[in-house]
């Protein structure tokens, strides 16, 4: 829909430099983790957090030169598996990770600058993306849907006016989200530069790159962190 109507819409898609593998594995995390490796041929991090008893997500990321040099172009599905399951051997600590259609492709950053076109309209991830370092692009496809419901609910039959009401209402969350969202995105797409800060500069880049939490905030969620951190930094 969005490509038939694609200057109707506003429509853009441009992919992010960075190149990532969504792998799942029978290794259970606590909490959301992030892991950064050196490794002779670049470097390369993974996301990697539980979605349900036994099973957790675990996304390798990494950038477009290392990509090349590793070779991950040429491997077959299970030899690019093998090497990125040696690449981060201990956050594994023994289990595998289980591939699913686990290729590797270039994030799309999906945008709208209209979000409806006569009696159509976008929502979810046909309308925008949400980065996955800030989890939130299915909770915002709920969302819309849910105030795209509602708002036709309120408007009967008259959809002419229904659409540009949803769009009127939902547009400033959304952006908030995605704004913050490719911020976070475009700290991914240098995280090997970040990896050369000091442990604590670099926990306080990490947490602070979507601009949606500063300091002043954190010293309050985290007053022993934000104490390590100014002390460390002199
Ligand atoms: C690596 C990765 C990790 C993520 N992790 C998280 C996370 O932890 N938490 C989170 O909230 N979000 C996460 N997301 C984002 C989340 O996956 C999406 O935001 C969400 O799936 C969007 O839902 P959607 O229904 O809009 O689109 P989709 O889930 O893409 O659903 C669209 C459906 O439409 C189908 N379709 C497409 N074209 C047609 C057609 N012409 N006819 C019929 N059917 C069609 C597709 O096959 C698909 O099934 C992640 C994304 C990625 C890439």
């Amino acid at each position: 829909m969005r490509r038939s109507f694609a200057d109707a819409f506003g429509a853009s898609v441009t992919y992010l430099a960075n190149h990532f593998a969504w792998f799942g594995t029978s290794k259970h995390y606590d909490t959301l983790t992030q892991t950064f490796r050196h490794t002779p041929v670049g470097d390369f991090n993974a996301h990697h957090y539980r979605y349900a008893p036994g099973r957790s997500t675990f996304i390798v990321e990494t950038d477009e030169a290392t990509f090349a040099r590793a070779g991950f172009a040429r491997m077959e599905d299970a030899e690019s598996r093998s090497l990125c399951q040696k690449i981060f051997a201990d956050a594994l600590g023994g289990h595998p990770l289980i591939s699913n259609n686990s290729i590797w492709r270039r994030f799309p950053q999906v945008w709208n600058s209209r979000w409806h076109h006569g009696k159509y309209v976008l929502i979810g991830d046909a309308l925008h993306t949400a980065h996955f370092s800030i989890g939130s692009g299915t909770r915002l496809a709920m969302e819309d849907a849910i105030a795209l419901d509602r708002t036709l609910a309120e408007h009967g039959d008259d959809v002419a006016s229904a659409l540009p009401a949803f769009e009127a209402a939902r547009r400033p969350i959304v952006e908030k989200l995605v704004t913050g969202a490719n911020a976070s995105a475009a700290w991914y797409e240098r995280f090997a530069e970040h990896m050369a800060l000091a442990p604590a500069e670099f926990a306080m880049s990490y947490i602070t790159r979507s601009g949606r939490i500063d300091i002043e905030r954190l010293r309050k969620l985290s007053p022993r962190f934000v104490a390590r951190y100014e002390r460390e930094r002199g």
